[in-house]
């Protein structure tokens, strides 16, 4: 059956990107190769997600002469991982965007409501002109990424993308119905959940295989 297509959701489907995907599934990666590879696909997909931002004309000297090039325009990009899952991404990103803030934010789910609180929320001053990458490996139900959505906009943030590894159907469709100008990019679209919440095929808990606390 066709995988099915949603607004707003990007499916980055470069060679080396799939290729990581599928060492990342394999229950034999060990722990080591697992954090290694979740920094490298989080590197490949910041190349990807961050090909359109606006650039700014700006004046240098070569040894030569003077000479106009090009920033990114803007405040700093701001990191946010969702935690502790998403801590994983940090450090692949950073090494292309060295310049990147980065702001967290730690959720759980309340017994009684079943609705995620945060528990931990700090982002750099200057919401309002920056521009912000959550990031979580894994977008399941989706409720952990909307409720981190929720949060950053209270807190003033305007321009929000997601970009997580792994996807169900559910957490998309569930992102998107909640936050529907919010950009999602993921490296693969799975087919569904199991009753316990796991994306299938998937591959397992991010933050155990991260954090080798299986
Ligand atoms: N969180 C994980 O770590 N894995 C899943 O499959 C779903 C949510």
């Amino acid at each position: 059956m066709a995988a099915p297509t949603f607004a707003n959701l990007t499916v980055l489907t470069h060679p080396l990107i799939q290729h990581k995907i599928t060492l990342l599934r394999d229950k034999r990666t060990t722990t080591r190769d697992f954090k290694q590879l979740v920094n490298e696909i989080a590197m490949l997909m910041a190349y990807e997600v961050t090909k359109d931002l606006p650039l700014e004309p700006v004046e240098i000297d070569t040894p030569l002469e003077r000479t106009e090039g090009h920033q990114v325009a803007g405040k700093k990009l701001t990191l946010v991982p969702i935690l502790r899952a998403g801590l994983g991404m940090v450090e692949g990103i950073a090494q292309l965007i060295p310049s990147a803030r980065v702001g967290h934010i730690g959720l759980y789910r309340d017994h009684d409501t079943l609705a995620p609180v945060d528990y931990y929320f700090k982002i750099p001053s200057g919401e309002h002109d920056r521009d912000f990458f959550l990031l979580d490996p894994m977008l399941a139900t989706g409720g952990s990424a909307v409720a981190a959505v929720t949060a950053l906009k209270r807190a003033g943030a305007q321009r929000i993308r997601f970009l997580c590894l792994v996807s169900a159907p559910e957490g998309i469709r569930r992102m998107l119905d909640t936050h529907p100008e919010v950009p999602v990019y993921t490296a693969a679209l799975d087919r569904a959940l199991n009753d316990k919440g796991y994306i299938l095929p998937g591959l397992g808990d991010a933050g155990d295989r991260l954090f080798g606390t299986r």
